[in-house]
C-alpha cells in the first residue's frame, strides 16, 4: 500500500473509529423499543451544569415577576403527575431516580412547558388553562417532556452541532484559517427551549412518554387527545410549544398505534391501583 493511500484511508476511518467510539444508547427498548444508538460528543456532566444553571435563571426571573407557584393547587397537581411518572423512569434508564429532579409551575398565558437535562420541569398555566388539560392530558405533556431528557435529546443535537463544527474546525486547519470554537455555555436552553426538536426526536419523546403515561396508571389514548386539542388551538396563533416540538400530520395517528400497544400496560398498572 503506498503512503498516499495509507494516509487517506487513516483520515476516513480514524473519524469512523471516533464516531462509533462516541455511540451509546441512552434508555433501555422498553416496550416501545426505544434503544436507537446516539452519538454522543458532548458530556453528560456539561449539559447538567448547562442545564442547572439555564434553570435557576428562568425561576430567578419568575420569582422577581411574581409568577414562581402562585397557585399551590395548581404546583400540587403538577408535582403529583410528575411523581408518578418519574416513579416509573427505570424502565428506560435505572439512574434516572437518583436525578435532581424539580418541578415548577410559572403562572404565564403561553402554551408551553419542557423538561431540560438532569430533569428540571417548568410547566406554564398557559397550557393548564387554555386547553383545559385533564389529569391524564397532563401526565402526556410533562411524560413527553420528561423523555426529551431521559434520551438526552438536547445532548444529542448540541454533539451533533459539535460534530458540524469540529468539521468546520478540521477544514478551516487544513485551509490554514483560525480554527472556530465551540461554546458549551447556554446549550441546554438552545437545545431545550429554543430550536426544534427533530421528527425523529418527537417521535421517540411520544412513544417513551406514553409508555410511562401508561405505566403510570394514565390512559394513553389522552396523548392522541392533547395534540389534536393542540392543533385545535393552533389556528388562531400557533403555541409556543408547537414551535419546539413540530408536530406533524402522522403524528396522531403514530400516537394512536403506540396508545394501542401500551393499552396493556395501562390495564395493569390500574389493577395493582397505582393510581390511588
Ligand atoms: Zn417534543
Amino acid at each position: 500500500m503506498s503512503k498516499k493511500i495509507f494516509y487517506r484511508l487513516t483520515l476516513i476511518l480514524f473519524p469512523l473509529f471516533f464516531l462509533v467510539s462516541c455511540m451509546t444508547t441512552t434508555t433501555a427498548a422498553g416496550n416501545v423499543g426505544a434503544d436507537r444508538k446516539q452519538v454522543m460528543l458532548v458530556s453528560e456532566e456539561e449539559m447538567n451544569e448547562s442545564a442547572n444553571q439555564a434553570y435557576a435563571e428562568v425561576l430567578a426571573e419568575a420569582k422577581k415577576a411574581g409568577t414562581l407557584n402562585t397557585n399551590q393547587a395548581t404546583l400540587q397537581r403538577v408535582q403529583k403527575i410528575a411523581k408518578r411518572l418519574i416513579a416509573q423512569t427505570p424502565v428506560f434508564r435505572e439512574d434516572a431516580l437518583g436525578w435532581d429532579w424539580q418541578v415548577n409551575v410559572i403562572k404565564e398565558d403561553t402554551i408551553n412547558a419542557w423538561c431540560m437535562p438532569g430533569g428540571k420541569i417548568v410547566v406554564y398555566t398557559g397550557i393548564i388553562d387554555s386547553l383545559n388539560l385533564t389529569d391524564g392530558e397532563l401526565a402526556a405533556v410533562m411524560g413527553h417532556e420528561i423523555s426529551h431528557a431521559l434520551k438526552e435529546h438536547s445532548r444529542e443535537r448540541a454533539s451533533q452541532s459539535a460534530l458540524q463544527n469540529l468539521g468546520v474546525a478540521a477544514t478551516a486547519a487544513l485551509l490554514g484559517l483560525k480554527e472556530t470554537g465551540t461554546q458549551l455555555l447556554g446549550i441546554a436552553a438552545e437545545y431545550t427551549l429554543g430550536l426544534p426538536f427533530s421528527r425523529k426526536h418527537e417521535t421517540e419523546a411520544d412513544h417513551v412518554g406514553t409508555e410511562l403515561m401508561a405505566r403510570a396508571g394514565y390512559d394513553p389514548y389522552e396523548a392522541v387527545n392533547i395534540w389534536k386539542k393542540m392543533e385545535a388551538v393552533s389556528g388562531s396563533s400557533v403555541p409556543e410549544i408547537l414551535s419546539t416540538h413540530p408536530s406533524h400530520q402522522s403524528r396522531i395517528n403514530d400516537l394512536q398505534v403506540i396508545a394501542e400497544k401500551v393499552y396493556p400496560l395501562y390495564q395493569e398498572a390500574q389493577k395493582k391501583g397505582i393510581a390511588k
